[in-house]
């Protein structure tokens, strides 16, 4: 297929452009590069460096571009970050994204793929989280996601366009060539490898007084490889629909950590800090409907195998990309 990708230059995009690339689609970026990397952006797709607030250039580029589908991830996406200015978060993540709802239109995009996020469940009453369960957003980022969900949900009422909503739970892990690079990081797996590298003394654990088995928050960890194949599938979807991307199985903040010693080698220290506002105890995707609907079949979904191949990426750009 002839797809757009906005937020190609980002951590997932990048993965999912390769992937397709890979599998014989053709590839267009639309990155602004404000949070994305210009060495992120494989070579063998055209890159346009645009923001989405540009409504009548992404209009006529989406109309001249004969794309027959999208694939939304262009979106700022720090829980923190959107409790302190959720201007930013509404602004981009839904007012310029209308652009490009209004482009795809414009454009007769057959099938529109979007980045959603477990960020939209809050704090779940369930667990694992089904689709079903009960979205209620905690901070302005899980909002801004959902109100995106909402809108997909009427153009494709009102104009017909076939969605697909991906609600990945915590994306980690590298493919050989593109990895997890941000300023500043705030992830957990990239933080324990900065501590492996000894670029950072120890890695604050986020409270340790959790109704958990170790008191620390667990999380069900995705690799991005995995994440991509789920994006690839959604274009040719039959049907609009939400998916919920996980493994399916949960890893304490601890037990992270203890992998990650086991796979560099090197001691890693921690420290125990108070928790971070927002963070709910448990995040654990039922992702039984992507695997059946979608005939999704994750390949790495073994933790040591997500860090190892983070760990990799890590030794080959100890610094991550060099466009900083
Ligand atoms: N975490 C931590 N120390 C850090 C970064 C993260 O203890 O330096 C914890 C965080 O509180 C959460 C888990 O690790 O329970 C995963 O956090 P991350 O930011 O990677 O992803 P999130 O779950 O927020 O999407």
């Amino acid at each position: 297929m002839n797809v757009l990708v906005t937020g190609g230059a980002g951590y997932i995009g990048s993965a999912t452009v390769e992937y397709l690339l890979n599998h014989e689609h053709k590839v267009s970026i639309v990155d602004s590069l404000a949070t994305g990397h210009r060495e992120a952006v494989d070579r063998r797709a055209d890159f346009i460096e645009m923001d989405l607030s540009e409504r009548d250039r992404l209009i006529h580029f989406v109309m001249k571009g004969s794309f027959e589908a999208i694939i939304h991830f262009a979106a700022y996406s720090l829980v923190g970050e959107s409790m302190q200015n959720p201007s930013k978060y509404f602004i981009n993540n839904d007012a310029c994204s209308i652009n490009l709802l209004d482009a795809a239109v414009a454009g007769k995009i057959k099938s529109f793929v979007f980045s959603s996020t477990a960020a939209t469940y809050g704090l779940p009453e369930e667990s694992p989280i089904k689709e079903t369960t009960p979205q209620l957003p905690i901070n302005p980022y899980g909002e801004s996601k959902l109100f995106l969900e909402k809108m997909l949900y009427w153009y494709n009422q009102i104009h017909g366009m076939k969605y697909t909503a991906l609600r990945y739970f915590n994306a980690a892990g590298a493919s050989t060539n593109f990895g997890e690079d941000h300023s500043p990081e705030t992830h957990l797996v990239p933080i324990v490898l900065q501590a492996a590298m000894g670029q950072r003394k120890n890695v604050a654990i986020f409270g340790d007084d959790y109704n958990t088995k170790d008191g620390t928050c667990i999380r069900d960890y995705i690799h991005i490889e995995d994440l991509a194949q789920a994006h690839m599938l959604a274009l040719t979807a039959p049907r609009s629909g939400h998916y919920n991307l996980g493994t399916g199985s949960g890893f304490s903040v601890k037990e992270v950590i203890e992998v990650a010693r086991e796979v560099t080698g090197k001691k890693i220290e921690v420290s125990v800090s108070t928790r971070r506002s927002g963070d709910p105890a448990i995040l654990i995707a039922d992702s039984t409907l992507a695997r059946k609907e979608l005939n999704w079949n994750p390949l790495h979904e073994n933790i040591r195998e997500i860090i190892n191949s983070a760990w990799e990426w890590k030794k080959k750009f100890p610094t991550g990309y060099n466009d900083k």
